[in-house]
């Protein structure tokens, strides 16, 4: 592994450092260039990358191919401004696929296999991601995509959906409406889930596996580095697999940025080594987790990493959407009737998450007459929903009456069990 892991990030240093003059002018800035990159051990020279650089490089300005050799795009949900946007050569969108059939696989999912894919198809790259590789193990691919609860249940009864992927906190949903349902349990085939796009502790697991009477093997990815399929839960889920032979893993100090030893935890870092399309160096995920060298029981020797339900920055994770609360400051900041105090309430209602800000309105513009207020929480409500992509619920509250903090501001108060 090591040698394959060398050989291919000497290849990729020099498609980054010939083809994105960004990463040049940051290698060259620490007076490095692809001669001193000699093996893995030269990796911890390499400058990060940062979502913020793929958000100054925007749209395109880190890929390392010319356009015609891009087959896909995908971007990132729920960003102000700019969105964060990957592109896939061919190859890439067959590397993908790949990794996604080995996580498929590790969870026993195969030909004879009817996958519901209830990730959402879009710019987002779950519903694809998934689509792919199950048709890569050839299992028969149902892409119904997110949402429409009972026509999710009609097909999975009717078509015998062995396989459902989608968010934990969607299959959690649907338990209960099958539950709520009167179909009787026994009518679906339901077996194995695959689940993720959002963190979800083993606690929530067991509770998924009772509810819908099936196996949940979680699958881990991001799409700066490829999308879900970068590690995996086999069938003994003690870490995820990370497919190292494609994604090497560091685990760095947040702070002082410098290599754990092994086994301590740190922050996620990953180099992509056979990205042809968006070659990422050193990417800080910005998830919190450790990694377990030691061979698993299932025989895969590849590198483990702890589920990750903590981060290193305060980005939240809400139904499968990116959201920073830096996003919706500058949405309030933007509007002459708001301050900048705001709280956002996440909590986990019937198994979903919700999302509730509370603003504070401008004292010229709290008055008594409820309907300017219900035009203004409308109009708040509208443009945070169209900025970050997730419904919100807007609590308009009198000037001066959010807590105010010495040191940082508590913006976020998480109310979820996920920790
Ligand atoms: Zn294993």
């Amino acid at each position: 592994m090591k040698e394959i892991q060398s050989e291919r990030l000497l290849e990729t240093i020099e498609r980054v450092y010939y083809n994105v003059p960004w990463y040049r002018s940051k290698m060259q800035e620490q007076s490095l260039g692809p001669e001193h990159i000699q093996s893995l051990d030269d990796l911890k020279h390499l400058p990060f990358t940062t979502k913020q650089d793929l958000r100054d490089n925007y749209p395109f300005g880190l890929f390392a191919l010319p356009m015609s050799e891009i087959i896909r795009l995908h971007a990132s949900s729920g960003t102000t401004g700019r969105p964060t946007v990957v592109g896939y050569s061919r190859r890439d969108i067959s590397v993908w696929s790949e990794v996604i059939a080995r996580t498929l696989t590790a969870a026993g999912v195969g030909k004879d296999d009817f996958i519901q894919v209830a990730y959402g198809y879009g710019l987002f790259t779950g519903g694809l991601g998934l689509h792919y590789g199950g048709e890569k193990v050839g299992a028969s691919v149902i892409p119904i995509s997110g949402g429409n609860t009972q026509r999710q249940l009609q097909l999975m009864k009717d078509f015998g959906s062995t396989v459902i992927a989608c968010t934990p906190s969607y299959a959690s949903y649907m338990a209960e409406a099958i539950k709520e349902s009167d179909i009787p349990r026994n009518e679906f085939k339901l077996r194995t889930g695959i689940f993720g796009a959002e963190p979800w502790t083993d606690n929530m697991r067991h509770e998924i596996e009772n509810k819908l009477q099936i196996k949940a093997f979680d699958i881990y990815g991001l799409s700066e580095i490829i999308g879900p399929g970068v590690s995996f839960d086999c069938e003994y889920q003690n870490g995820l697999h990370i497919n190292e032979d494609h994604f090497i893993p560091e685990i760095i100090d947040p702070e002082t940025k410098k290599v754990l030893p092994e086994g301590e935890l740190g922050e996620l870092v990953f180099t992509t080594i056979t990205k042809e399309g968006l070659p990422v160096i050193r990417y800080r995920t910005r998830d919190l987790t450790r990694l377990h060298f030691d061979t698993c029981q299932c025989g895969r020797t590849l590198v483990r990493m702890d589920k990750c339900t903590k981060r290193s920055d305060d980005m939240l994770i809400i139904r499968g959407v990116n959201l920073f609360p830096s996003q919706i400051e500058s949405v309030l900041l933007e509007m002459d009737e708001t301050t900048p105090h705001y709280l956002l309430v996440v909590e986990r209602k019937n198994n979903l998450d919700t999302l509730e800000l509370h603003v504070e309105v401008e004292d010229r513009f709290y008055q008594d007459r409820i309907s300017e207020l219900q035009n203004l929480n409308r109009k708040i409500k509208t443009q945070i929903e169209s900025t970050i992509g997730l419904s919100v619920n807007v609590k308009l509250v009198e000037p001066k009456t959010i807590k105010r903090s010495e040191g940082k501001a508590k913006r976020v108060i998480d109310k979820r069990e996920i920790r």
